[in-house]
């Protein structure tokens, strides 16, 4: 028995160096698995059976796996049919050298589908023979939104400078119209229904004219005036010009004000704009009636806007809800579904919401209803 002799001399020499030995070895590795944890990238390493031998915290959130999940399985078997990535680190072993797929789609366990750039690249020993392969990734699921929306930003701006072209055109030859048509339906020595007809110019005219306003409006809007605003008394501000109407066409409106909210930092006139648009469509998706719920509240710190404190507003209806094509375009400008609809309502709801550096977000039901939900940021609160 070792512990029954004294250690000689030389033994505890080499068991100090076997320590100190191991030691190192700890401290290395633990070195290297700090390293691949605080990768911002993906990276997951497999053997030349695809077998998967390590696979970083990155690389876990990006794919949706855990690494216990992940490390002893095949590459195919963790992340499922129809990615690309198995091939690629294939490609790779195969030829030796590095490959690359610039985006590629991949669906997680939640059904949800992110975005990934991927380079499979050879793990070599010193004599160049093949080892495995590391797969770094990318989420390029944010670079793809950013696009679309500079995408949709493009195409709103192309359409806002025809818009505002045409609308000055239209206006001098409707208003040339009108005052025809008002002279006409002002003339005695004309017959009823020569009048009634100039009537009905008169209010389409009128009808015509408001659209062009709305276009133009959206197409070069004034800058907004920041002043700190208290949304509870925007929203009643609105309801004190929409209430009547709303009563009448069987919509209740229901309050759910926070009392407590700070102000925003808002330009009132466009802020009531905004809740205007919201409150029509609210009412217009019930056209049996229903109730309307205003509801305020806020939020400090919000993950839903770059994480400043935020002042809520939600409107929501009991209405049949969005379908997936008005979902889709919900805010493009001229998107309507509606007989006399102008589909500029959120187009600029959106813009004057993005104009103070707010957040507009929506979420239907068809059991429910619609809410629309805007976000602005406290007075005070603007980073
Ligand atoms: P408009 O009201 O002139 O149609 P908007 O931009 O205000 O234009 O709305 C665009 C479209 O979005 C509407 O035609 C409608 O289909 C849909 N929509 C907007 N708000 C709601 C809502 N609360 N419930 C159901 N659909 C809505
Ligand atoms: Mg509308």
């Amino acid at each position: 028995m070792e512990s029954s002799r004294p250690e000689g001399k030389e033994e505890a020499g080499l068991r100090r160096e076997r320590e100190a030995l191991a030691r190192e070895l700890a401290a290395l590795r633990a070195y290297y698995e700090d390293l691949l944890a605080s990768l911002q990238d993906g990276v997951v390493v497999v053997d030349p059976d695809l077998l998967v031998l390590a696979f970083n915290p990155a690389a876990e959130e990006l794919l949706g796996r855990s690494a216990t999940f992940a490390v002893g399985r095949v590459l195919p078997a963790v992340l499922g049919p129809g990615t690309l990535l198995p091939a690629l680190a294939a490609r790779a072993l195969e030829t030796g050298r590095a490959h690359a797929e610039h985006g590629a789609p991949l669906t997680r366990p939640d059904g949800g589908q992110v975005w990934v750039s991927a380079v499979a690249s050879l793990l070599a020993d010193a004599g160049g023979k093949p080892r495995g392969c590391v797969l770094t990734l990318r989420d390029l699921t944010r670079i793809r939104d950013l696009e679309e929306q500079l995408r949709q930003a493009d195409r709103m701006a192309a359409l806002g400078a025809l818009a505002a072209g045409l609308s000055h055109e239209i206006r001098n030859p409707l208003m040339g119209v009108r005052g025809a048509a008002q002279l006409l339906a002002g003339d005695p020595a004309l017959p009823p229904a020569f009048r009634e007809h100039s009537r009905i110019i008169l209010r389409e005219v009128d009808r015509l004219n408001a659209l062009v306003e709305g276009i133009l409006g959206f197409a070069r809007p004034r800058p907004a005036r920041l002043l700190p605003c208290n949304l509870n008394q925007v929203l009643e501000e609105v309801l004190a010009l929409e209430e009547g109407g709303l009563t009448e066409r069987g919509v209740r409106v229901r309050r759910l004000y926070d009392p407590q909210i700070p102000p925003v930092q808002g330009d009132a006139a466009q802020l009531h704009q905004v809740f205007l648009n919201l409150v029509r469509n609210g009412a217009e998706a019930m056209p049996a009636g229903g109730e309307l719920t205003l509801r305020t509240s806020y939020e400090r710190k919000s993950p839903r806007c770059r994480g400043v404190s935020v002042a809520v507003a939600e409107v929501l209806d009991q209405g049949v809800g969005l379908s997936a094509e008005a979902s889709a375009h919900l805010f493009e400008p001229f998107f309507t579904t509606k007989e006399k609809g102008t589909g500029l309502g959120l187009a600029i709801c959106q813009r004057i919401v993005q104009e103070h550096r707010g957040v507009i977000e929506v979420h239907s039901d068809a059991a429910k209803g619609t809410c629309l939900a805007v976000l602005l940021p406290l007075a005070g609160e603007q980073a």
